[in-house]
This record gives C-alpha cells, structure tokens and sequence, in this order.
C-alpha cells in the first residue's frame, strides 16, 4: 500500500510544486557542478557504460519499455553521483523511453535518487544492493570508493563523443483535423488517462497529447504506440496540439477530463481522480511524514 502511496505522493509534490520536472526541490543544488557530458550520456543511454547491472537495466529499458524499481535506482544513481550528469537528463530519457512514465512519479523519483529531494541520499552501493537481493556479494565495481573511480580507466566505449538527438513524432492526427459534433459531450482523455473504463456513457472521446510537453520532452515510437494502442481501447481518437488550440477548438462543447497536475490549464470540467485518500492541502516535502498523515485514512 505505501508504494501506492509513493504515486499518491509524487502528484502531491507536483501539484504543490509545478516546477518539480525542471528545478531542483532544494535550492542548495542551485551551483552544484554537474557535467553536461553528451558522451557520457550517451553510453548511459544505450547500455555501454561497462558496468553490467547499468548496461543490462539500460538494455532492457530500450527493447521493453520497462525496468524495475530497483534497476531505476541503480542506473539512476550512476548517472547523477557517478557520472554526475544533471538528474532532468536521466528524467528525460525515462520520460522518452518507459511506458508508464508519468511526470510527476518519474520527477519526484529523479529528484529523489539524485538526493535533490530530501537529505535522505540513496547511493547504489554493494550494501544496499546486498540487502535488496539478499545476497553477500563483496569486491564488485560497487565496492568501488568514489575517489577510486575516478582513477579507473574509462571503457572504450565511454570515448566516443556525440551530442543526442532526440525528436518526437506526433501521434494520431492533429487539432484542426479533428471533426466534431457540437452538442454532444466530449470525454477528455490525457496520457495519464487511459481508462477504457472512465465515463462509458460519453461517446465522443479524444486522447489529448499536449504537443508543446512532448516536444519539451520527446518520448520513444514504442511508448507512443502503449498509448495508441490504449486510445483505441478507449474508443477514442488520438490528437495532438496546443493547450491554446485546445481551448479554441472544444470552445463550445461540453468537456468532462480527469485531474492530473499538469493538466491543470486544460479546458473543461475536472472531475477528481480517484484518490487513494482525501488530498492534505498543507505541503508535505517529506513521504514519511506525509504517509503518516495520510495512511490512517487508508486504513494502514
Ligand atoms: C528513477 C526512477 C524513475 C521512475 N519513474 C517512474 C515513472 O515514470 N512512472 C511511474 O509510475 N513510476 C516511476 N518510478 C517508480 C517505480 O519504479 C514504478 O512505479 C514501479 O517500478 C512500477 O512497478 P510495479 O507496477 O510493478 O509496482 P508495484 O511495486 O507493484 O507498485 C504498485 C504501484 O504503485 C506505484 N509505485 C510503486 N512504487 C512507486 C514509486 N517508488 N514511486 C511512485 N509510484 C510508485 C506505481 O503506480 C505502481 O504501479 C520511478 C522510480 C525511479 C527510481
């Protein structure tokens, strides 16, 4: 249950904090000297660091669209304390490359990792590996002090330099190609959204991808097809534009959408997700002292 309440809890942080996705929760961060190492970065993103559990959770991540939580913290953590690339590049490609990426859970666990977040550090160590896969595995690259990295070799493939592209391709068709009945209701679907099950009574239905969001952060063809696949489920057509252009085009219809903390400047009716618990209006920056305020409604 507390790791549903995790969710719960990263769209609390967003809404009480829109700017989690970019900027640090601590401002103590604020002159910290990351390495914008495109190379580097790279490696990371393609499974070539040298270092098996990051290369094989990177891999796995590319051909699947999935990685464990505990895989997530681990190449997480390489990249922000080893290789001390910024945490929004690594939230980048989870966003671009996980099915279930989610801005705010994706935000608030990026934060988190890189220590960014609350004094709590986590550091991908041989200990805290040990304790999760109740094994006692000594002398690994985990074993490593960080001073003692930084004397290793780099692996060969850690040499090559190229800066990455990334662009997305838009899905589904685009605003102005959208044909609708007036006087009909329109079910608003976002990305975080795909209940085939929400508002069964509406027949006129869109996904909405807000374009300018995901050209910020572009996201991989097979994240793109999770979510064409789940509109058809939903019975509705996939489009794609501004958050303006949106407001224009549905101007005179009867819009219904579901509350997720940034689609907070979308047009229509907001009906309230389905909590867990009744939302605390104080803002929490800690889980434990926000679980504990919330779990007694849950009944934990
Ligand atoms: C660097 C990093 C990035 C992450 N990015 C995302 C992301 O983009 N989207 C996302 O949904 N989760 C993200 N997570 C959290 C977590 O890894 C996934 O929610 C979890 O792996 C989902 O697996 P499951 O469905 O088997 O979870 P279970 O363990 O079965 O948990 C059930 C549900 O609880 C929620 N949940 C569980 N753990 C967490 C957590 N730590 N934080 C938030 N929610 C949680 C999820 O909705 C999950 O489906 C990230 C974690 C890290 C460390």
């Amino acid at each position: 249950m507390s790791e549903i309440g995790w969710r719960e809890f990263s769209y609390h942080l967003l809404d009480q904090f829109p700017k989690l996705p970019e900027q640090a929760f601590r401002s103590n961060f604020k002159k910290f000297p990351w390495k914008k190492n495109a190379k580097h970065l790279k490696a990371w993103q393609q499974g070539k660091t040298g270092f098996p559990i990051v290369d094989a959770g990177m891999r796995e991540l590319w051909a699947t669209g999935w990685m464990h939580n505990r895989v997530r913290m681990i190449v997480g953590s390489f990249l922000v304390k080893d290789l001390l690339i910024p945490w929004q590049q690594g939230a980048a490609w989870f966003w671009d490359t996980l099915v279930d990426a989610d801005l705010a859970a994706n935000s608030a666990s990026w934060q988190w990792v890189a220590g960014t977040f609350s004094d709590k550090r986590y550091i991908a160590n041989q200990d805290n590996l040990n304790r999760y896969a109740g094994t006692d595995q000594h002398g690994t690259w985990l074993d490593v002090s960080y001073d003692e990295l930084l004397t290793l070799e780099l692996p060969e493939a850690l040499h090559e330099r190229q800066a990455p592209e990334l662009e997305s391709a838009l899905p589904g068709i685009r605003l102005d190609e959208l044909t609708l009945t007036h006087g009909a209701p329109l079910a608003l679907h976002s990305i975080w959204n795909l209940d085939p099950r929400w508002r069964r009574d509406i027949d006129q239905r869109i996904v909405f991808v807000d374009a300018d969001l995901t050209t910020r952060w572009p996201m991989a063809a097979q994240r793109w097809q999770f979510i064409a696949h789940w509109a058809e489920r939903c019975g509705a057509t996939l489009v794609h534009g501004s958050v303006a252009a949106l407001h224009d085009r549905i101007a005179e219809i009867d819009v219904v959408c579901i509350e997720y903390p940034a689609c907070d400047s979308w047009p229509g009716t907001v009906e309230p997700r389905n909590w867990l618990y009744p939302m605390p209006d104080e803002a929490f920056p800690s889980f434990s002292k926000y679980w504990k305020q919330v779990k007694g409604s849950v009944g934990v």
